[in-house]
């Protein structure tokens, strides 16, 4: 254990996925899927390594990902990033969510972030010197409505000393996906204080009931002050290949570069060859992508609900948020850890992903598993 609260030194991710391990359990809990991504894209990367693609790549990645990262922003947005200046390509999300947050926040600066939030935010915030200040999405008791933004609330954080605004929509854990009035509050306020806007779009194909995702880039105002974050990872289903980007405007770009160089310098030569493969993929594999998570996300939330759950109906992302209050516990953790003993199944509690690390009733399910594995996974917990 460290720091204030109760939260273990290793992420809650490793923890759980070790208690899924020890306990042979049916892993809800760590965000991977159990299938691997398209053939073709896992092909084009074993064709780069036969190719002789084994050594460093450019710093911001190989000219080929970077143009199919700015064309699929401009088919799917129409945002215009140039794919020599205003982009770059990162170990996973993770590492380009550090490093815009190492390049743009100062010892002091405060960093306004929904909460719940990812849990590498605040350890990005701590290593920068700066403040999380968070923000809170709140749904109605019960299972009805979604987890949504309160714009007086936001309004009110802001402060002299905050410089970055980092949003994450499609929302982990909630599975949120922010609507266009929220989005607009959000980029009057990037504009009327002048802040600078980090947003998280990992989850960007994974939205339902034929919603859009919005990025918050496209908003008036907001090109010039936002840096936006992607992930191979959710969309073709290569967590393990650890390829993302942020794009931008030219010099926030390149103060995101000035600090990964520090940090893994790059990674992941043929990967890349085959993310820029699959980036190219027609819409149809995007939506079928979407529509299959849909399914499981009904398959999730329909069990839950018939075994006691109040569940939110995730908008987005392969996430589910649940509380387990039904069943008598007002802390999730301990419910979490109870759980693989007791039933077979992993789960992770929705507090680590607040500040104060207080005990919540609500805890994540993840349905980015084949429809069998969801299926043994509610009927063990049923
Ligand atoms: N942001 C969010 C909201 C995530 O859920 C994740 C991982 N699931 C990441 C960032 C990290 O992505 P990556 O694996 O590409 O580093
Ligand atoms: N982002 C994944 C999740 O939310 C986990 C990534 C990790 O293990 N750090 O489940």
């Amino acid at each position: 254990m460290s720091g204030p609260g109760r939260r273990p030194q290793t992420t809650i991710f490793t923890t759980m996925s070790a208690l899924a391990l020890r306990h042979g359990a049916v892993n809800l809990g760590q965000g991977f899927p159990d299938e691997s991504g398209p053939a073709r894209v896992i092909e084009a990367a074993a064709a780069a390594m036969r190719d002789g693609h084994n050594q460093y790549p450019p710093l911001a990645g190989i000219p080929e990902l970077r143009q199919a990262i700015a064309a699929h922003q401009r088919h799917w947005y129409g945002l215009a990033p140039d794919p020599d200046e205003g982009v770059t390509v990162t170990a996973g999300a993770t590492e380009a969510l550090t490093a815009a947050i190492l390049a743009l926040v100062d010892p002091g600066d405060e960093v306004i972030a929904l909460e719940p939030s990812y849990d590498s935010y605040k350890a990005a915030v701590a290593m920068a010197g700066g403040t999380l200040v968070p923000v809170r999405l709140e749904a109605p008791e019960g299972g009805a409505g979604h987890w949504r933004l309160d714009r007086d609330r936001l309004a009110a954080a802001v402060t002299d000393r905050t410089k970055v605004l980092l949003v994450n929509s499609p929302h982990n854990p909630t599975g949120t996906v922010l609507d266009r009035g929220e989005l607009e509050a959000i980029a009057a306020l990037a504009v009327e204080r002048d802040l600078i806007a980090v947003t998280d779009e990992v989850y960007e194909h994974l939205v339902f009931d034929g919603r859009e995702h919005v990025p918050l880039a496209t908003l008036p105002g907001m090109w010039d002050r936002t840096v936006t974050i992607g992930s191979a990872g959710k969309t073709f289903s290569v967590t393990g290949w650890k390829i993302g980007w942020a794009t931008g405007p030219a010099e926030l770009v390149a103060r995101v570069k000035d600090v990964k160089q520090w940090l893994s310098f790059a990674s992941g030569t043929p990967f890349q060859y085959g993310i820029a493969t699959a980036l190219a993929s027609e819409d149809g594999f995007y939506r079928d992508y979407a529509a299959g998570y849909q399914e499981r996300r009904d398959l999730m939330v329909a069990g839950l609900r018939r075994i006691g759950f109040d569940v939110h109906e995730p908008e987005g992302t392969y996430f589910v948020t649940a509380s387990a209050a039904p069943f008598g516990y007002a802390d999730g953790l301990a419910f979490c850890l109870e759980l693989p003993e007791r039933c077979g199944v992993v789960a992770i509690p929705n507090q680590v992903f607040y500040l104060d690390q207080a005990a919540r009733p609500e805890v994540r399910f993840a349905f980015c598993k084949r429809l069998d594995v969801i299926e043994e996974g509610l009927q063990r917990l049923g």
